[in-house]
């Protein structure tokens, strides 16, 4: 997907660029050839900035004089984490993005993709849920703090764009999955949490622990296919209006499904057991990919079943170093 363009080369600022998508990016530039020649990229932590704090940010921009950003960092965590911490959600996030938008924007940077997620959208709504949907009504209760802090990166870009005419976008993953996600039982998103809780039951011949009721739905996206699409945006998209990068409504898919795959993957043959007395978050949050599609009618996905068998593997050999 990469492309020829004839302007000067790259000089690429990743924003958490040690996590889930981070890695993923690095692995499509570094080992599918997504590098052009000239191009450079740096992929920062929080060992190289707290993005939270302003001088920081300055710091590290100075540094590396970017034109381009691709902004992960955030406080990320799944469904339990956000119930306890909707606070810390919002603010960090908020000084987060502002932080990185506004040197961006000091520092002349070109292009900035963000990162949104489908868990912002509106609670009550219609579906599949489109990009023009964002900001039509409250999201869900369990992650309103980060919702809130995520949204108004939409806002923010479409002010730059109306201020001083910068193309700074946001692209809306569905839920990801794959290699260095966060796999703790109590912090982690469903399939990594899950993975970890099943590979321990395996070990200790004790049942699987699920969540609540196992039939909320949700389309998970490999962080493989997420990384290329990710820089096929910064190369390629050049709309201020966000992109969902998704997997298609058909691929939707039951909590219990997933299950189901994880316990295939890792040869797990005890019972499960599922936690009615926890939450369930949202029920669904069923997103169209048909814009995505426009541009990129040919993009094969990982099928779930494979990327899931390939997390699992990865999770199994780097037991040691995997975040749990
Ligand atoms: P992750 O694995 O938890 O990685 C988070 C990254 O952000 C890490 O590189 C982390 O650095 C960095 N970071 C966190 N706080 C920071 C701070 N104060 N200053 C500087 N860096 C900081 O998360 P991820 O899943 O890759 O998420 C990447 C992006 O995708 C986020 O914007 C997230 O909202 C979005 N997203 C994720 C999902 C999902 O299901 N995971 C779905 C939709 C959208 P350290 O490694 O040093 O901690
Ligand atoms: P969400 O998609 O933003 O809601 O975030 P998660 O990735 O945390 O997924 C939450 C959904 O998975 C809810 O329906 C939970 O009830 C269900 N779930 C089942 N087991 C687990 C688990 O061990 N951890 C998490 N985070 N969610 C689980």
């Amino acid at each position: 997907m990469a492309s020829e363009r004839k302007t000067a080369p790259m000089r690429v600022l990743v924003t958490g660029g040690s996590g889930l998508v981070g890695k993923a990016i690095e692995h499509a530039v570094q080992q599918e050839g997504g590098k052009l020649e000239g191009e450079e990229w740096i992929f920062l932590s929080t060992k190289d900035a707290n993005l939270v704090d302003v001088g920081q940010t300055r710091a590290v921009f100075e540094k590396h004089r970017p034109t381009h950003v691709i902004h992960l960092a955030a406080k990320v965590g799944g469904l339990f984490l956000h119930m306890k911490e909707n606070l810390h959600f919002l603010r960090d996030n908020i000084k987060i993005n502002d932080n990185v938008l506004q040197t961006a924007h000091e520092m002349g940077v070109t292009k900035v993709v963000s990162c949104l997620s489908s868990c912002i959208f509106p609670d009550k709504t219609t579906y599949p849920i489109d990009e023009t949907m964002i900001h039509n009504g409250p999201p869900h209760d369990s992650n309103f703090g980060y919702s809130h802090a995520k949204r108004m990166i939409d806002v923010q870009n479409r002010a730059y764009f109306q201020q001083f005419g910068h193309r700074y976008t946001a692209v809306i993953p569905t839920n990801v999955f794959g290699p260095y996600d966060n796999f703790n039982i109590e912090n982690g998103h469903v399939l990594s949490a899950l993975i970890n809780k099943t590979h321990k039951a395996k070990t200790a011949g004790t049942p699987v622990n699920v969540c609540g009721s196992g039939s909320p739905r949700r389309q998970f996206i490999y962080s493989l296919d997420l990384g290329r699409l990710i820089i096929w945006a910064l190369r390629e998209y050049d709309e201020i209006e966000p992109l969902i990068l998704s997997v298609a409504e058909e691929d939707e898919v039951s909590i219990k499904d997933a299950v189901h795959m994880i316990a295939d993957a890792l040869d797990f043959k005890g019972k499960v057991h599922f936690d009615t007395s926890m939450s369930d978050g949202q029920l669904k949050k069923t997103a169209s990919n048909a814009k995505l599609r426009r541009y990129l009618p040919d993009f094969t996905f990982t099928p779930l079943q494979k990327g899931i068998q390939m997390t699992c593997d990865w999770f199994i050999a780097n037991y040691d170093i995997a975040r749990t």
